[in-house]
């Protein structure tokens, strides 16, 4: 290292952490039926609050609640009238950023500069953009008047709590239908700050709920005969299960599952731009993101000129302290997801792959995993094939645009890719070959909410964003 970087730490006092939460139904904070549980900061394991758990019968409450509040006010008001709303819950949410922001940080273990210059703008993105549809809904392509679903039930995971929350909220309220939310038992403390954003935009009582609790909540909430709409986002296996239990019912579903995406370089790429694209695609959110670029495809006469710098630039990736503005990767987001990731990485020693991390002291509270990439990886392997969800890289190589294809769709998954080319014209090939919903050019994990977002094949269904995003709560 050239020189040391002076430690450089956002403020911990914007935010007001209350010892206990209880459950947002009808407006207001009640208490949960369940066993309540703590939710802690994955970087230093310090408990940061205890959080109440929804039983049946609470999940059954707010689940009336947001059904009234449907019938008599929310499916009635023009949207223009909901457009106001949304507005100004997006404008709180911008006024209350750093909020916001450190508390993201601090229940997730994300760096400050990604929650801070990603995550949080992009929700006030989100709620601008939904809001700008509430009152033109004609245009939404589902006819002259297309009516809401009714009460959509939403689970989200961990690894963008606020901003999947805003994936969710936003197009379901802008809609006309109203929401029951389950928010991931590791990261609850946004959603329930949320929450009180929306009670300070006098949105009215039962449009927004926010239950907590893990599994067993989701799987009463998604069960409840009473919701018309289900939308998750998390692991494939829990969406199978989903899509399950809510077969023969009305309801209807969108999925947001894995990914295993590829991300390609040809040998005419730009390099360092690749090389920042590969380390944004894998590295972004400690590798936590279902689009990640977890499959990295280089063209064989380049591989050796591309390692050497893709190893020296993540040799340069501050890990440490979210809430340091100098930090790049953080903390892993539970004990349980850090075991897996060691898990799978172990299997890919086992199966040969040559295993590289960068050096670096790991803190010794909290949960943590060091960049790290394999080579010599086959696409029978299972660290090329399977969703590790963390800052794992696994490389591959081709000759040919064709080899490229054949190895970037041969994966059960169908969420996203890059390309990396001088050439349009190759990039135009592969985007259109490419079996996933999103592929990036040059570029990698941009978002806005304007463009859809959603997979193929076991990455689910449905889009979430864009005008496409308003289908799926539009009867
Ligand atoms: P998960 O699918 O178990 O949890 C996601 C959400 O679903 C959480 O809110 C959880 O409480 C809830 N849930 C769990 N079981 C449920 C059920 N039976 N019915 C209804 N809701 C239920 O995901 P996880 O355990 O947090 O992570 C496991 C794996 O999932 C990760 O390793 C990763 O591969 C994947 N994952 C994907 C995404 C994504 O954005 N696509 C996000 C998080 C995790
Ligand atoms: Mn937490």
């Amino acid at each position: 290292m050239p020189f040391e970087y002076a430690p450089a730490l956002e403020s911990r006092a914007i935010v007001d952490i209350k010892p206990s939460y209880g459950l947002f139904v009808d407006g207001q904070f009640v208490e949960g039926h369940g066993t309540p549980f703590k939710t802690i900061s994955p970087a230093t394991e310090e408990v940061l609050a205890e959080v109440a758990e929804a039983d049946e019968a609470d999940i059954d409450a707010a689940v009336k609640v947001a059904r009234r509040a449907y019938d008599r006010v929310w499916s009635r008001m023009p949207g223009r009238e909901r457009a106001k709303y949304l507005y100004r819950i997006a404008r709180i949410i911008q006024e209350r950023s750093r909020e916001l922001a450190v508390l993201e940080s601090l229940d997730n273990g994300k760096p400050i500069k990604e929650s801070r210059d990603v995550d949080v703008p992009t929700v006030a993105a989100h709620f601008f953009y939904y809001a700008g549809w509430a009152d033109k809904l004609e245009y939404a392509g589902r006819g002259d008047d297309p009516q809401p679903l009714g009460v959509a039930a939403q689970v989200i995971p961990w690894n963008f709590p606020l901003l999947m929350l805003a994936w969710k909220v936003a197009p379901a309220l802008a809609c006309g239908n109203t929401v029951v939310l389950k928010p991931a038992e590791t990261t609850p403390l946004t959603a329930l700050l949320f929450a009180e954003i929306c009670q300070q935009a006098d949105l009215p009582p039962g449009v927004v709920n926010i239950v907590t609790g893990a599994g067993a909540t989701g799987q009463a909430l998604v069960g409840h005969p009473g919701v018309d709409k289900v939308a998750f986002t998390g692991s494939t296996e829990v969406g199978k299960a989903i899509a399950r239990s809510v077969a023969g019912t009305h309801k209807r579903v969108t999925l947001e599952l894995g990914g295993k995406a590829a991300n390609i370089v040809f040998d005419d790429a730009p390099i360092d731009q690749a090389v920042e694209g590969i380390v944004d695609g894998i590295f972004f959110n400690q590798g936590h993101v279902c689009c990640a670029g977890s499959r990295l495809l280089v063209q064989e006469s380049i591989v050796d000129d591309l390692l050497e710098r893709l190893k020296s630039r993540m040799s340069t990736l501050r890990m440490g302290d979210p809430l340091d503005k100098n930090t790049d990767i953080g903390a892993i987001n539970s004990g349980e997801q850090l075991k897996r990731i060691r898990e799978l990485s172990e299997v890919g020693d086992a199966e040969g792959a040559e295993r590289w991390e960068v050096a670096c002291d790991l803190p010794t509270k909290g949960f943590w995993f060091p960049p790290t990439l394999f080579t010599g990886v086959s696409q029978a392997h299972r660290i090329a094939r399977e969703e590790i969800f963390g800052p794992v890289l696994s490389v591959l190589t081709f000759r040919t645009p064709a080899e490229a294809l054949e190895k970037a769709n041969n994966t059960p998954y169908g969420l996203s890719a890059g390309v990396w080319t001088d050439k349009g014209s190759l990039i135009l090939k592969m985007a259109s070959s490419l079996r996933a919903g999103v592929v990036w050019a040059n570029t990698f994990n941009k978002f806005d909410p304007t463009s859809p977002f959603g997979g193929y094949k076991e990455s689910g269904y449905g889009r979430e964003g864009g005008r496409h995003g308003l289908e799926a709560y539009l009867k």
